[in-house]
């Protein structure tokens, strides 16, 4: 599955927000009993409307949206990239991880200590990346140290991960993250593979006060026009009302956003965020039993679509019949798209798309 990890500074409501994330009703769906994997790791639903729509029409049992994990790192300070307290293990977790969320702090409250003493979103980012920074900086120079060996024997694998390390510490020391670095399509597998910190996309959190949460305030303003210099993402959220709307059933949470003038939950947001910089897709299995929505990559073949679901679909496939989510709305169902000619028939080499509704038809 696709991890997010949460990061930030000390008190900015990464813990807020992170239990939220997980309490929610819809994160503890019956399919997954256990939703809290460990006290850190959480799965939560993605939330898709058109699934629900799929298994009204179909008459689905059952509905089982696609999930994904979030994992709250604490212990980001200043000094974290020298091994100080928690920071070794925190930037171990966040190797893990495909795309990082930082929680900035945009409320103002006396009562919550701000480490740095003063609420400056923008240069908190700032101190975070810088240590995310010297840590891949320093991992890069232990990497190309170990390399000079296999390199003098002339290994090409060693020689590629060389010239990519060297492109990536050039940025770095010139103070710029390593994600800035163009990388040819031949070198993108070795690249993700060097596990670099400042290579993950960035979606930033702006958690504002509960009376920002609809329009957002100065700060988060702030944090907008830098995400959208560096080409991140953002989005705005109050974790404190989150919290709250976590711990409420589906209808009083409908009323509840009402009341705040939200359209719907931040954590929904925050959700669909990270999945769209994360570049995933949705297709969906429908059938009388089961209306179900399975996470790939953008570009995903059909056959490796299919070793979503189990590696023996994969192996065997021999084609896909497919319905786009459109077609199988409009035509009332799989039998009514049959019928108008909207069922198509793919092979090994087809592209699977956002929406897709699909049938597997594999050699066991
Ligand atoms: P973490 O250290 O980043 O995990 O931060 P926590 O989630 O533990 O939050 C630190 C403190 O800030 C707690 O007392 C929270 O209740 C408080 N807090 C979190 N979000 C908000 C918010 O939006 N507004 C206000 N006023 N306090 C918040």
């Amino acid at each position: 599955g696709f991890k997010m990890g949460i990061v930030g500074l000390p008190n900015v409501g990464k813990s807020t927000l992170f239990n939220a994330l997980t309490r929610t009703a819809a994160a503890q769906a019956a399919n997954f009993p256990f939703c809290t994997i460990e006290p850190n790791v959480g799965e939560v639903n993605v939330p898709d409307a058109r699934l629900d729509t799929l298994a009204r029409i179909a008459g689905s049992a059952s509905i089982i949206p696609t999930r994904m994990t979030f994992v709250d790192i604490a212990g980001l300070v200043k000094g974290a990239s020298k091994g100080e307290g928690l920071g070794n293990q925190f930037l171990a977790n966040i190797r893990e991880v495909d795309a990082i969320a930082h929680v900035l702090r945009c409320f103002e409250d006396g009562d919550v200590t701000h480490v740095e003493g003063r609420v400056d979103p923008v240069a908190d980012a700032e101190v975070i990346e810088t240590e995310l920074m010297l840590a891949d900086l320093e991992s890069i120079e232990k990497r190309r140290a170990g390399l000079v060996r296999k390199l003098k024997g002339g290994d090409k694998e060693a020689a590629q991960q060389e010239r990519l390390l060297a492109a990536a510490q050039a940025v770095l020391e010139d103070g710029q993250p390593a994600r800035v670095v163009d990388v040819s399509d031949e070198d993108r597998k070795a690249w993700k593979g060097l596990q670099l910190l400042t290579t993950k996309p960035i979606l930033y959190v702006c958690n504002v006060d509960e009376g920002s949460a609809a329009s957002g305030n100065a700060f988060s303003a702030q944090v907008e026009a830098m995400a959208a210099e560096q080409g991140a993402a953002s989005v705005v959220i109050s974790a404190r009302i989150e919290e709250e709307i976590s711990q409420l059933d589906a209808e009083e949470a409908e009323m509840f956003l009402d009341e705040m003038g939200l359209a719907e939950a931040g954590l929904d947001r925050l959700i669909r965020a990270g999945y769209e910089l994360l570049h995933l897709e949705t297709y969906f299995t429908v059938g009388p039993k089961e209306a179900r929505a399975w996470t790939i990559p953008t570009g995903t073949p059909a056959p490796k679509a299919a070793g979503v679901i189990h590696g023996d679909f994969e192996k065997g496939f021999i084609r896909a019949e497919t319905i786009a989510y459109d077609d199988f709305v409009a035509c009332n169902g799989e039998q009514g798209a049959k019928e108008a000619g909207k069922m198509r028939a793919e092979g090994k080499a087809y592209v699977v798309k956002d929406g897709d509704v699909l049938h597997f038809l594999f050699n066991t």
